[in-house]
């Protein structure tokens, strides 16, 4: 049996699969957020609640914000910031006492994907995270694509192509610095920009006539289109996933590869743009499958 951890900012998902990829268990928990020690005790917990229940003992993958630096061995880029410069690896795998894989929250949901979801058979496919944040992962042959640097697919904190003018300099990043596509791409900024508390709120202001929402659905798919025109050059995939509750909006996978045509270097794009076959359990689902299949 194979069980992955999902750590986002909020909360703590855990799956059990079983050797046909089915659910064997799930459980959701609070992140005690930035207190590390509190968290890695809560993934140990429940790691062991689960095998507890199931009266098995599995191997352990771990979906992450972030990444463990290659340079330090110590967490870089995680925006659950209590995460950056720690051993967390060594310090979940001490403190289950066996070996633990880990890799970015977007690379597993990549990975997800690619094994048995959305992007299943493709040479090349990548997935993006719209949520909170935004991440990115490359899979490549259905495996991870982790890069010498262990970044591969960041494209979040790079900057919003072909920038209008009133797009300059953007808004300042956790990251540092301002203009990340990020700040644009995020759930948060969709929201802002409708006038609304919840990006879930902008689709059905919309379909109501609102002129705000409206206006900002608009020119957020014409900015996923330009930020993701830019992959599509880069590493040409067949298939681009998209997770995160962002990626809930049906209306982004007609509306965004009408638009994305302006901006990718080709006559045509063969490029499809999907929800995610395993919704928003991918990342946990994903972080199982880093012990891969033999
Ligand atoms: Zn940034």
């Amino acid at each position: 049996m194979r069980i992955g951890i999902d750590l986002g900012g909020t909360k703590i998902e855990g799956a059990a699969l079983g050797s046909d990829g089915g659910f064997l268990d799930r459980r959701r928990i609070p992140t005690p957020a930035g207190d590390y020690d509190a968290t890695v005790r809560a993934i140990r917990d429940l790691v062991l609640a689960i095998e507890a229940g199931l009266g098995e003992r599995g191997s352990v993958g771990v979906g992450m914000p972030g990444t463990l630096s290659p340079a330090t061995g110590l967490v870089k880029n995680a925006n659950s910031t209590c995460l950056n410069g720690r051993p967390f690896d060594r310090d979940v795998a001490a403190a289950l006492g066996r070996e633990v894989r880990f890799a970015n929250d977007a690379n597993c949901f990549a990975l997800s994907e690619a094994t048995d979801g959305a992007a299943r058979g493709a040479a090349v496919a990548f997935g993006v995270i719209l949520g909170t944040g935004v991440g990115g992962g490359v899979a490549v042959g259905g495996r991870a694509l982790v890069g010498a640097n262990a970044i591969a697919g960041e494209w979040g904190h790079t900057p919003l192509p072909w920038p209008a003018d009133d797009e300059r300099p953007g808004a300042l990043c956790f990251c540092g610095r301002r203009g990340c596509i990020e700040t644009f791409l995020r759930g948060g900024a969709l929201a802002a920009a409708a006038g609304v508390v919840d990006a879930a709120e902008v689709v059905p202001r919309a379909a109501a006539g609102d002129p705000a929402a409206t206006a900002a659905l608009a020119r957020y798919e014409d900015r996923l289109a330009r930020s993701l025109a830019v992959v599509i050059d880069l590493i040409d995939p067949e298939v681009i996933v998209v997770g995160g509750g962002v990626g809930q909006i049906d209306r982004l996978y007609a509306d965004v590869p009408r638009l994305w045509g302006a901006y990718v270097f080709s006559d045509a794009v063969a490029t499809r743009l999907v929800p995610p076959a395993w919704g928003d359990s991918s990342g946990v689902r994903g972080a199982a499958w880093l012990w891969e299949r033999t």
